[in-house]
């Protein structure tokens, strides 16, 4: 019984508002809010008389931090769910707070200015400091914790699959399987193909900059960084199958790194096709992945906009995609004295996906974790005051939900090892 503000209408809301839809007894009412009202308009339609959830509509600028005070007043929701842009985190924390409510969110801050003087020299000492580059982490939102714990809220944050799942799955394998985890590998393969030569299966700004960023990983707590796709490394994916592979700089590096400072050594990779590679190069190479803006014929344009708008939207990526996605992690570590790994993965069906709720599997992985993350936090089982990401919870009740709600997973034994 309760009532869910869904702020964004892109890609991974269309299957979070699915899944609150299937899931009527949690979420008896939504309101799906976004810069284009149209689009909230034309799921409402498309979801109304085929679900119980009663589905309310808003126009907001999430960055209007007094405009989405107001709505969140006027609807009075139990929470807020952001699957806007990770541009838009802090705008929309500051307005829970104002209007004391729970935040949730799949994605942790970055700037969509990355030039603007005051965020740069922050991002320029922090680079110092930290040893990482990467244009996202966590520090803006991590200072809210005081904030979110004397105002009683929950801020739960990066509730997607990687983010997500993949450190839900750590503390589960902390929590069932390891006296002491030494390694976490995170692989992230999509062997979907969408039969176009290029395009991103998510926001091509914030899947470009993530990619095209230099690599890096942490070893005994120190970040290592790398240059972009500079290690590569071959797997065979179950239902999938042999994958390149890249080691990438992740946000939920930063997390397990704070909050499991025994492991060792913590990794990301995803897989990528040679094309893939060779556009985004290319791309790169020229200018068009830049966030600067450019004056263009009298006109400030900022080239990965202008490239958002040339590729194809990742929500018509649905009913071309065949083939799927596996996504987990092997840890390796000690249990009652003796070595061992282990390897929790999900697989999922992109043609599958489409079929229930009309998007890709991508979309599908990120929304159907931040349904569970938002359904945990409204029950209680997953409500503590402060700002904490999904490791730090109890892993079990959100294991049983992805079995639930359509992302099952499971567990080998002595996997694999990633060299
Ligand atoms: P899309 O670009 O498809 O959708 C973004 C949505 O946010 C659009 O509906 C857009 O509206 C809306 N929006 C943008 N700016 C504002 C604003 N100022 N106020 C209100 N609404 C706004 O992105 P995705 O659905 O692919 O991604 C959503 C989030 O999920 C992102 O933060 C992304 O980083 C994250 N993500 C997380 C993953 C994970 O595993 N953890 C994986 C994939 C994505 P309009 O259409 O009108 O422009």
């Amino acid at each position: 019984m309760s009532r869910l503000l869904i702020i964004g209408c892109g890609g991974v809301a269309q299957v979070a508002i699915h899944k609150c839809c299937q899931n009527s007894e949690v979420f008896t009412e939504i309101c799906i809010a976004s810069k284009t009202k149209s689009k909230c308009d034309a799921i409402k339609a498309e979801l109304e008389g085929k679900t119980k959830t009663v589905i309310t509509t808003a126009e907001i600028d999430a960055m209007d931090v007094a405009k989405t005070v107001e709505l969140i007043k006027s609807y009075k929701p139990d929470a807020v769910l952001n699957v806007a842009l990770p541009y838009q985190d802090l705008a929309i924390m500051d307005a829970c707070l104002l209007a004391n409510v729970h935040y949730i969110d799949t994605a942790n801050y970055e700037p969509e200015d990355t030039e603007e003087p005051e965020w740069k020299a922050a991002y320029e000492k922090r680079c110092k400091e930290k040893g990482f580059s990467a244009l996202f982490d966590y520090s803006y939102q991590w200072a809210y914790a005081e904030k979110y714990e004397k105002a009683g809220l929950t801020a739960l944050l990066g509730t997607g699959f990687d983010p997500g799942v993949t450190s839900v799955f750590a503390a589960y394998a902390k929590k069932h399987y390891f006296d002491r985890i030494d390694t976490i590998d995170i692989l992230d393969c999509n062997g979907g193909d969408h039969g176009y030569p290029f395009a991103t299966n998510f926001n091509p700004e914030i899947n470009l900059r993530e990619v095209s960023a230099p690599g890096s990983y942490l070893e005994n707590g120190k970040w290592v960084e790398i240059p972009a796709m500079s290690i590569k490394r071959e797997y065979n994916f179950k239902e999938v199958g042999q994958k390149d592979m890249y080691l990438l700089h992740h946000e939920e590096l930063e997390a397990l790194g704070r909050n499991m400072p025994e492991v060792k050594r913590i990794r990301f990779f995803m897989t990528f096709g040679q094309s893939y590679l060779t556009h985004m190069n290319c791309l790169e190479n020229v200018g068009m992945l830049s966030t600067t803006p450019i004056n263009y014929e009298g006109k400030e344009i900022v080239p990965i906009q202008f490239l958002k708008a040339l590729l194809p939207d990742p929500a018509s990526l649905g009913p071309r995609t065949k083939g799927k996605t596996n996504i987990g992690c092997i840890f390796t570590g000690v249990k009652d004295g003796k070595e061992k790994s282990i390897y929790i993965y999900n697989i999922c069906d992109h043609e599958a996906c489409y079929k229930e709720v009309g998007s890709q599997a991508v979309s599908y992985t990120t929304g159907v974790p931040a349904m569970i993350g938002s359904m945990l936090v409204l029950n209680g089982l997953w409500r503590k005051p402060g700002v904490y990401t999904t490791d730090e919870f109890d892993p079990d009740p959100y294991m049983e939900a992805l079995n639930k709600w359509g992302l099952p997973w499971q567990v080998e034994e002595n996997p694999v090892l990633v060299p």
